[in-house]
């Protein structure tokens, strides 16, 4: 899952940036309004953290840009002026969901989680396909029961792959979703990473389809 974090406050940044990593995400981030309008116009992210107050160009207009072109993914809107009108031009904008600063950085979490997930259809946290078990809210994977220790790149692709149970899921999308943009990205290592997965749960939950990606098979599917 990949987060882009716009906000020209630098030590907030950080703190949400450092958050969010620890918490399994890739993360880009952007100190102004024209950086993050570009990366959010042009790098597939699965949220956006927004700022509304920024320098260059404010947090309403890149976000009425990117609704413009059509980018879709979930919007958080952060803002400091714990203002109603603040609120109702986030939202009319194109906004998700918005927190009022100061807040609580487990907050801006669980309200990225929820809207991950939302946009990707699912209504809880947990993801189960066969024996294994996925904690999005804990970044834990189980299987059986037993927990399985995986590497922050590792939980990143089963992550993907269980919020997109059913659907194929093509190496470069997958590329795409793992790594910030600073990352030197060589699509060859998912293949390394999908061995080491299903060698770690013990359970062949991901399917390989030949020339077009990989599968989690959907829960009804697995049934
Ligand atoms: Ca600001």
């Amino acid at each position: 899952m990949r987060v882009l974090v716009v906000e020209d406050d630098r030590d907030l940044n950080r703190q949400v940036c450092d958050a969010l990593k620890a918490g399994g995400y890739a993360v880009d981030t952007a100190f102004d309004g024209e950086e993050g309008h570009f990366l959010g116009d042009t790098e597939p992210y699965d949220c956006a953290i927004l700022d509304l107050g920024l320098p260059e160009l404010d947090g309403i207009s890149v976000l009425e840009r990117w609704r413009k072109n059509g980018r879709a993914m979930p919007v958080l809107v952060l803002t400091a002026r714990d203002r109603w009108s603040d609120k109702v031009a986030g939202i009319d904008a194109g906004a998700d969901d918005y927190v009022t600063k100061p807040f609580h950085m487990e907050e801006v979490l669980a309200r990225v989680r929820a809207l991950i997930r939302r946009a990707a259809g699912n209504a809880s946290n947990d993801y189960t396909c066969g024996p294994v078990q996925l904690d999005a809210r804990a970044s834990r994977v189980t299987v059986d029961g037993s927990l399985i220790k995986l590497t922050s790149h590792e939980y990143r692709v089963l992550h993907y792959l269980m919020l997109h149970q059913g659907r194929i899921v093509s190496r470069t999308e997958l590329t795409e979703h793992l790594y910030d943009q600073d990352f030197d990205r060589d699509s060859n290592t998912i293949e390394v990473f999908i061995g080491r997965l299903r060698k770690k749960l013990g359970t062949d939950i991901i399917e390989t389809v030949r020339g077009l990606g990989y599968r989690v098979t959907a829960p009804d599917e697995a049934a």
